[in-house]
């Protein structure tokens, strides 16, 4: 009798998570990857990994769940854990919000840091192996995914078997067109255009600073440019800038400083215009947020998964993309202990998905230039938002709301708990005016 394999196409976060839940139900997973993947270092496959990595609390949780030993492990490789709002200076809505003890640490690192540790302790389960190449069909009989072609290397076609596929080739993935020539549907997409850029540049991190991060926000739709400073293993800070639509940072040293003056601060370009850079100045285009909506689809074939950026790609400025993937993962592992049929993980994921998905969104969408649907809320929730956010710079119960949702440990509707919206309602009434 064969033994039952699972494989997971790209061993990126998403893929190690799955691959990880996976692990529990099947002889053998294997992760194909087309990258070559050693240190932790930046790699082709995964250019975001330039930037800044913000990982959130319910995503560190799952992740330590699933990877235990995982943070002892990155801060003794240099990562730094902080309180998000009493180690921190954030500028957003055009105030500077309170500097309390909030609960909610954050574990700083690069994203090579990160993907590297989970690697190694993912590495440490027998019947999970890393596969180099690059999968470009899958292969179907009876309605159902039975394995995949990987691209041929020197005239060979290989096909490895599988009982469950999972699509983890984050926001380039090509299954639309895979499940296309086998005849199925492509899923429906909904897309939002945002055309947003990012560069990025790591400094030595400067000692004797009262604060460990520090974060200017965007405020649409008045403002698109973003900063933010993260401290990172090797005694680094990662700086990122993101503008969107026509107010790009630029990647020349001269251009990324001016975009640092131009931020509704100037707290980050002080603190940076005198740092020492190690690393010249990375950038990334992010033309806009994609949901491919295999939760609609009726007509998928079994044994097949879809899981992080492949399924949901969201505008990175929010920090969403790692957790949410943690949670399919976990959605992903209860199906398969259940023993239900991945119909029942797609459901999941789409309840996983949406309140994340409206969240950005609705931010992105108050922006004229902005492609997309805008719902009949966008606007009164952007001008609810605004004030939440003002009411952060003074108010400890508002401010610890808002990070709860940011956190995705409540939802957003956490936001209209009756003190929570009493105290916005008796908030002077403010124009979208910036301080
Ligand atoms: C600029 C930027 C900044 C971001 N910042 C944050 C942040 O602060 N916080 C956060 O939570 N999220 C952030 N994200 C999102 C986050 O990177 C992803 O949501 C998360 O890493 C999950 O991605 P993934 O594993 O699905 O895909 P990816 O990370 O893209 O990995 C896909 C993998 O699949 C491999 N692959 C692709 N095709 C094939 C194939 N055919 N065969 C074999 N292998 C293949 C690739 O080489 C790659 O290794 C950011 C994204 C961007 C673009």
């Amino acid at each position: 009798m064969l033994a039952k394999q699972a494989v997971v196409i790209g061993a990126g976060l998403a893929g190690m998570m799955a691959a990880r839940v996976a692990a529990d139900h099947f002889d053998s997973v294997i992760l194909v990857e087309r990258d070559q993947v050693a240190g932790p270092d930046p790699r082709k496959g995964v250019p975001q990994g330039n930037h800044i990595h913000v990982l959130w609390s319910v995503g560190s949780a799952i992740l330590e769940n699933l990877f235990p030993g995982l943070f002892e492990e990155l801060a003794a490789a240099g990562a730094v854990g902080f309180d998000n709002s009493a180690d921190m200076r954030w500028y957003q809505g055009g105030v500077w919000k309170l500097r309390m003890e909030s609960g909610l640490r954050i574990c700083s690192q690069s994203r090579p840091l990160l993907e590297h540790k989970v690697r190694q302790i993912l590495q440490t389960h027998d019947n999970v192996s890393f596969q180099r190449g690059s999968i470009d069909q899958l292969i179907i009989q009876n309605h159902k995914v039975c394995g995949v072609k990987l691209a041929s290397s020197g005239g060979l076609d290989s096909e490895i078997r599988a009982d469950l596929v999972i699509d983890a080739s984050g926001r380039g993935s090509r299954l639309p067109d895979w499940l296309v020539e086998h005849g199925y549907s492509r899923p429906k997409t909904i897309e939002v255009g945002v055309n947003l850029r990012y560069a990025s540049r790591l400094y030595e991190r400067q000692e004797g600073l009262d604060w460990a991060s520090m974060a200017i926000y965007a405020r649409p739709p008045l403002s698109k440019k973003s900063g933010v400073i993260f401290p990172i293993e090797g005694n680094r800070w990662i700086v990122t800038f993101g503008g969107c639509f026509d107010e790009h940072p630029a990647t020349d040293e001269a251009g990324y400083l001016d975009f640092a003056r131009s931020l509704g601060k100037p707290d980050i370009y002080d603190a940076i215009v005198n740092a020492r850079p190690v690393s010249e100045i990375s950038g990334f285009q992010f033309p806009k947020e994609v949901w491919r909506r295999y939760d609609k689809l009726r007509d998928l074939p079994a044994g097949l998964a879809v899981i992080g950026d492949a399924f949901c790609s969201f505008n990175p400025l929010y920090g969403q993309g790692v957790t949410v993937a943690a949670l399919e993962a976990v959605a992903l592992g209860n199906c398969l202990r259940s023993n239900a049929s991945l119909h029942s993980y797609y459901r999941s994921a789409m309840r996983i998905i949406r309140n994340p998905w409206m969240m950005a969104t609705g931010n992105d969408l108050l922006y004229p230039e902005a492609s997309g649907e805008r719902a009949f809320w966008t606007k009164p929730m952007g001008r609810y938002t605004d004030h939440v956010l003002r009411l952060s710079a003074t108010n400890p119960t508002v401010f610890k709301g808002f990070l709860d949702v940011l956190h995705l440990a409540k939802p957003p509707s956490h936001l209209f708990r009756p003190d929570i919206l009493a105290a916005v309602l008796l908030s002077p009434r403010e124009s979208h005016s910036s301080d």
